[in-house]
Parts: structure tokens; C-alpha cells; sequence
């Protein structure tokens, strides 16, 4: 494996526009601040180094993974053999057209709802406060409470390995909570962002009160990656988490946060099995409480050592 690693490293490193770095700490890309190594770390500025990147690396047989800004993951202590590709400057752009809101899946989500409030559009005051990129939030279809990120995406631009560009309608993908459905369809890269004219004041209001509810809410300034657990039908995980007398539990530098029972946040130098032990035992625990099984909301990368 670390043969054909090499391999794929020479080769593109001259024919690709973008980045590639070897064994890049992935604690530096991800929120946790957590991760170990990834083999290589490839940053696509255009499709046609997506097009290269993901033809070396399936011709030498290296595993690959697109990686956002690594808000939403765990990734291994060991890090990950293969490789993190990401979205460099070229999936960064941005423009209006109208109502709707067109940008690369490698622009920060925080800039395109400032684009939005800054035309006068309204519709993507929900996802004020969420970190990362547009690619991995609609990846993740994130959203808040009631609003998710399904109810505004118009189209999606996918890159397929081995294919090209296709173009898939928002009413085509298969959403859900927290979940698009489009890992195993390609890599997202550009999407088209429906939304309506609104009030300026209004859409104001309704961006503040959202991040005052954040900031009361959320243990924002500390290490995280937003919630760990999706909420099971009709309930509320941190709820649940709260209730079975978890805040504040600790593992190592991991610990289940006192202002938001489902985030774990990283007091420093948690590692990626502490976090993961906290995991279990909080699934575990919920359960013999409550009798309900918390499903993961957060991505895992790598292999875990772990029971
Ligand atoms: C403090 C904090 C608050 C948060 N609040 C919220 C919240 O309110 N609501 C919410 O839903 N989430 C929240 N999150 C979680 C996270 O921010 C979102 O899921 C975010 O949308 C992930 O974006 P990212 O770019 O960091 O994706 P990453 O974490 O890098 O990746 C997430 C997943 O998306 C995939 N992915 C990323 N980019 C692409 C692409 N271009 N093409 C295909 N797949 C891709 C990755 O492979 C991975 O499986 C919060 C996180 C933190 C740290």
C-alpha cells in the first residue's frame, strides 16, 4: 500500500493545478482538532485535477475521501490510509443570478448566507453559525431544528469519477435527516441556491436571533464537532444525554459538554479514542435509561482501535 502511495505522490504531483502533501496531520482540517495522518492530502483547484486526482488514485488502488473543513468528523489517531482530497480556490466562487445563489461546494456556508442578506435574500437565515463548507452541507443536508439545507438546494453539480459533471435536481436527491444520499453518487462541486426576496431587516433579525440562540445553546468557542448524536424521532438527543446524568463526563481530554450534552468537546489533547470511548459509553448509557439507541451524527474516518 505505502508502494503504490508513493506511486500515486509522483504522479500527481506534476499534473495537478492544486496541492499534494504526504502524510498531512489531519488534526490541522478537522474542528476536534483531533486526527492523525492522512497518506496524502490533495487539494483540487479544478475538475480536471478531480478528474486526475481520482484516476491516479483509483489506478494505484488508493482509497479516497472528500473532506469540507472537517466540522462534522472524527478522524482515527491513526489517521487514514489513502487519501483526503479537498476543494481549493476554484470551488470558492460565488454569484448571484436572481433569486438564486450560485457557488462552488469549496465556499465557506457562513459566506454564502452573508451573500444572501447582502442581496436581500431571504431563505438561508437557518444555517447562520453552521461551520464548513457548502459541499459538506449539503453533503450532511445540514440544517437546524426545522430547516435543512433540502429546502433550498435547486441543483447540484456532481463530479463522478470516471464520468464527468452531472447535474442533478434538488427534488432528485434522496434527503434525509442529515443525510443527502450523494456519497456514493460523486463529489459535489457547485450548487445552485434557491431562495426569495426578503426584507433586509427581517432576515437580519431572524440571523440574530438564531446566533444568540447558538451562543446561549452551544459551547461555540470550544473544540467540537456541533452534535454528536441525530436526534431519534420526535425526541431530543442532548435531552436524553442530559437526563441519564452525563454533562461534564470526561475521557481522557474528551468530555460530554456542560452547556450541550450532545456535543463532546476537546479540552486538549483528547484523543480520537476518547472521544470514541465517550461515544459508547453514552450510547450505552442512553440506553439502559431510556431504552433508546442514539445513532451517530458525526462522520468517522480511519481505522479505531477500540473494544
Ligand atoms: C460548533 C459547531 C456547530 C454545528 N452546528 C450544526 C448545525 O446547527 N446543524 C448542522 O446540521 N450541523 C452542524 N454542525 C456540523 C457541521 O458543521 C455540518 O455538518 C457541516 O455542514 C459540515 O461541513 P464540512 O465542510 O465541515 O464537512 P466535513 O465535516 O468536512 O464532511 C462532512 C461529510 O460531508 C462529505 N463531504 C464534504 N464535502 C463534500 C463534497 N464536496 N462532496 C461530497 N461529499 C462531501 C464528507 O465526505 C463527510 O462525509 C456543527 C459543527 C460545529 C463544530
Amino acid at each position: 500500500m505505502s508502494e503504490a502511495v508513493d506511486r500515486a505522490y509522483a504522479r500527481l504531483s506534476g499534473r495537478i493545478a492544486g496541492e499534494v502533501r504526504r502524510d498531512e496531520p489531519m488534526r490541522r482540517h478537522t474542528s476536534f482538532r483531533i486526527g492523525g495522518p492522512a497518506d496524502l492530502f490533495v487539494v483540487c483547484d479544478t475538475v480536471s485535477d478531480l478528474a486526475s486526482a481520482t484516476e491516479v488514485l483509483e489506478g494505484e488502488q488508493v482509497p479516497w475521501v472528500v473532506v469540507g473543513k472537517g466540522t462534522n468528523l472524527l478522524v482515527a489517531d491513526a489517521g487514514y490510509r489513502g487519501a483526503v482530497l479537498v476543494l481549493g480556490s476554484g470551488f470558492r466562487r460565488r454569484a448571484r443570478d436572481g433569486e438564486t445563489l450560485r457557488a462552488g461546494a469549496g465556499a465557506i456556508l457562513a459566506h454564502v448566507v452573508q451573500d444572501a442578506f447582502r442581496h436581500g435574500l431571504a431563505g438561508m437565515e437557518f444555517a447562520v453559525g453552521i461551520p464548513g463548507t457548502l459541499g459538506g452541507a449539503i453533503a450532511m443536508n445540514a440544517g437546524s431544528r426545522d430547516v435543512w439545507m433540502s429546502s433550498v438546494v435547486e441543483s447540484i453539480t456532481l463530479f463522478v469519477p470516471g464520468s464527468g459533471l452531472e447535474k442533478v435536481h434538488g427534488a432528485d436527491v434522496g434527503w434525509g435527516y442529515r443525510t443527502s444520499g450523494l456519497d456514493a453518487r460523486g463529489i459535489i462541486v457547485e450548487a445552485e441556491i434557491r431562495l426569495a426576496e426578503g426584507e433586509p431587516n427581517r432576515i437580519r433579525y431572524e440571523m440574530e436571533r438564531s446566533l444568540e440562540r447558538r451562543r446561549a445553546t452551544q459551547p461555540v468557542g470550544a473544540p467540537s464537532a456541533g452534535s454528536v448524536f441525530v436526534n431519534p424521532p420526535g425526541m431530543s438527543a442532548g435531552r436524553l444525554i442530559e437526563q441519564a446524568g452525563l454533562k461534564n463526563t470526561r475521557l481522557g481530554g474528551a468530555r460530554v459538554s456542560d452547556v450541550h450534552a450532545n456535543f463532546i468537546v476537546n479540552d486538549g489533547g483528547a484523543s480520537a479514542e476518547d472521544v470514541l470511548g465517550l461515544i459508547r459509553k453514552i450510547r450505552l448509557i442512553v440506553k439502559e435509561t431510556h431504552g433508546v439507541e442514539l445513532r451517530p451524527e458525526i462522520r468517522f474516518l480511519g481505522e479505531f482501535a477500540g473494544p
